[in-house]
Parts: structure tokens; sequence; C-alpha cells
């Protein structure tokens, strides 16, 4: 754990049923003249979904605005590209991204693009950029990945099938909205995959090295809001308590690994997203078990707490005996919620772990991994998974 840290929060965030109201009246404070709003096909035709309402309070609040909708999920650059020049031709001056992560991160990859330079791959890594992105607001529909409050704008090179990510602080959407009323139509396994990010993101926060007292406090209640919750919200999507409770789980989850950051289970899964555009949260769910399984020595306190967290009872056992109750615990909720086990399920092929297993090691998240391994460690996390 850190003894000194900086810790980073969103600007603004909207909480709540019915906030997506507001947005207009932020635009306009924001001195919004013409917004390109960031979405993909299915969200704008989405009869009174989560577009539509967004253009119903620009409109009252008189706010101009074009719609961009070619976000593919697992964002491709050819998607920045058409965004980039949609935005130009359109002579905007902002930005509002309106969907689950896909859409966030492209259109941060968008303003990237028109502040700081045209190639995005050159910019990968941390804190890597040196200008400011267009006013940026992000209304988020899934939870989630928190990308409406974070640091991280998560892009795929089609050309190279890499999943890569731009971490800084310049990023950060200037407000965001979290509307639990605009989850209520995800369907199951979108709630289920979404959800599983979600609890990753709390079990990486909380077993970093970048960890801190303020990412403990958020992860671990994120951890309990979620044992408690995500079965519901895939049992029965309408259930408004359980998506408000799974919306402020996915928001605390965010401020955690937006401070304390991620590890392995997220650096391989990039990897798995960018070979074969599998889903960002199925990735992640099929793969946290067997990584902090491994990584279950370098802090076995930490994964006995996960394991009361998730409601075990570990009176009586060793302390590994504990975290291991622990790490059934996740693989039973992501049965439950019906997550495949392994990776041959996705369609992970052997001969891919050796290059994914080099990039993992590259990407941003791999640093902050409580464990330290190479890339040997890393082909047979692999194997392992892909075995379960
Ligand atoms: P997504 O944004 O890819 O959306 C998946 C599908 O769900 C889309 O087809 C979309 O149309 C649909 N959808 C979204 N909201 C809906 C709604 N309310 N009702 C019905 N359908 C809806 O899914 P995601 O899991 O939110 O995002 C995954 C992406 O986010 C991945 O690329 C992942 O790497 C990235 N990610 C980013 C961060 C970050 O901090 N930037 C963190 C974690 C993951």
């Amino acid at each position: 754990m850190k003894e000194n840290y900086d810790f980073m929060m969103p600007s603004v965030n909207f909480f709540g049923p019915g906030v997506i109201e507001k947005i207009g009246d932020r635009a306009e404070m924001l001195n919004m003249k013409k917004v390109l709003i960031v979405t993909d096909n299915f969200l704008k035709n989405m009869v009174d979904g989560p577009v539509k309402q967004t253009e119903t309070s620009l409109k009252n609040a008189g706010v101009d605005y074009v719609i961009f909708d070619e976000v593919e999920p697992n964002p491709k650059l050819r998607n920045v590209k058409s965004g980039v020049s949609f935005y130009n031709d359109n002579h905007c001056d902002s930005i509002i991204s309106v969907g689950g992560g896909s859409a966030h991160d492209c259109a941060k990859g968008i303003g990237i693009a028109l502040t700081n330079g045209g190639d995005i791959t050159k910019l990968a890594g941390i804190e890597t950029l040196s200008n400011p992105l267009p006013p940026l607001m992000a209304v988020n529909t899934t939870a989630g990945t928190a990308s409406e409050i974070t640091r991280h704008a998560v892009l795929t090179n089609e050309d190279t099938h890499l999943k890569f990510v731009v971490v800084s602080w310049r990023n950060v959407p200037l407000v965001s909205f979290n509307d639990p009323l605009l989850m209520l139509e995800v369907p199951t396994k979108l709630t289920a995959a979404t959800g599983m990010d979600a609890l990753c993101h709390c079990v990486e926060s909380y077993v970093s090295e970048n960890s801190n007292p303020i990412t403990d406090a958020q992860a671990i209640q994120g951890i309990k809001l979620i044992n408690e919750n995500l079965r519901r919200a895939v049992a029965n999507g309408h259930d408004i308590e359980a998506r408000t409770n799974m919306a402020y789980a996915s928001l605390l989850a965010g401020m955690a690994f937006n401070n304390a950051d991620l590890g392995y289970v997220h650096a391989m899964a990039h990897q798995l997203g960018g070979q074969y555009d599998a889903p960002h949260g199925v990735c992640c769910a099929v793969l946290m078990p067997t990584v902090e399984r491994w990584n279950m020595i370098s802090n076995p306190e930490r994964f006995k707490d996960i394991a009361v967290l998730l409601g075990e009872n570990v009176d009586g056992l060793s302390k590994m005996e504990a975290a291991e109750r622990g790490i059934k615990a996740l693989e039973r909720i992501s049965e439950d919620v019906g997550i495949p086990t392994n990776i041959k399920s996705i369609g992970a092929k052997e001969e891919d772990f050796e290059l994914m297993a080099e990039n993992a090691l590259k990407d941003g998240n791999a640093f902050s991994n409580p464990r330290k391994g190479n890339k040997e460690d890393i082909i047979e996390l692999f194997r392992q998974a892909y075995e379960a």
C-alpha cells in the first residue's frame, strides 16, 4: 500500500434516477455551442433511450448537436478517425459520449486526436498527453467500466489487433452522469459482463500495490454492493434498487482503480479483447479466478478480506485457506450470472499465448499487479484459464 499519494476525483458526477434531465443546462454552463454526441447506432435508435433523452435535454437548453453513431464494441482506431472527420466537418466545439465504455473511450480518443496529434498509438502509456481535450461530458449507460469518470482511454488498433491504453488525467470527462433509469434495458448477458468488470476493478484495486486507504474504502464497499446486487440485476433488469446499487458500485470501483490502478487480469483481458474482439467484462471475469489464485501468496490477508466481503465464513481457517475461499466465491458469482469458465469458449487459441503474454506485460495495467511475473508466467496463466 502507498503511504504518500495523490487522489483524483471526477470533477462533477450527477448520480441517481432522472439526472439525465440536467445535461442540457450543464452543456450551456460549459459554453458548448455545437456538440458531437458519440454513440452507436443501436443506442441512437433506441426509443426513449439514453441518446433520445440527451437530445431532449440539449434541445430544451437550446444547445445544438450532431450525432456520430459509428462506435463499435472494443472501439477501433477507424472509429476515432471517422469521429475526428465528423467533428471537423460539422464545426463542433465539444463532445458528449452516450453509452458504455466503448462510447466514452472512443470520445476520449477523438478528443485526444483533435488536440494531441493524430497518431494515438504513439500516446499509449501513462501521462503522455500535453494538451487538454475539447470539453467532454459522459452519459453512462452500463454498470460498468466507469470510463465516464476515469483517466483511461482503451482503444484497439484493428490492423495489429493490439488493444492499448492512453492513461492521462486530461482524459477525465468534465461532467458525467450515472442515471440508473438509463440502464434498465441492458440485456442480461451485458449486465453480467459489465457487473463482473466492476467487481474485477474492486478486486484488482484492493490487491494492487498502489492501493491507499481511500481506494480501499471504495473497493470494499463496491465488493459488498456487487455481491448483494449483481445477481438481482441479472435476474430482473427492472429491479431499480439493484440497478441503482450496481451503478453506485461501478462508480466506486472506478474511483478506486483510477487511483490504485489494476493488474494482470486487465492487462491480459485487453489481449483477449484485441485478438478476438471478445466482450471486455467476460474476458475479465473468466481470467480473474486464475490470476487472483496465482496472486494470493502476495498478500493472503487481502484475499481473506475479499472472502469475508463476499459472505464466506472463514472461522478456523488458515490465511491461505481463507484466501482460497475468496477465489471460490469469485468463481461462484461468475457462474451464477452465466459467465463461461474458460477462455477457450471466447475463441482463444494456444498459438497466440506467447505474443499476448509479451503484450500483456507492456500494458499500462500490468505494473501495479501485486505479484511480479515474466512472460512464461503469463503464458502459464493463459494456459490455466484455457483449461479451466
Ligand atoms: P460497450 O460500451 O462496448 O457496450 C456493449 C453493447 O451494449 C453495445 O452494443 C451497446 O449498444 C449496448 N448498450 C450499452 N448501453 C446499453 C443500454 N443502456 N441498454 C441496452 N444496450 C446497451 O460495453 P462496456 O462493457 O460498457 O464497455 C467495454 C469497453 O470499455 C471495452 O473496450 C473496455 O476495454 C473498456 N473499458 C474502459 C475502461 C476505462 O476506464 N476507460 C475501463 C474498463 C473497460
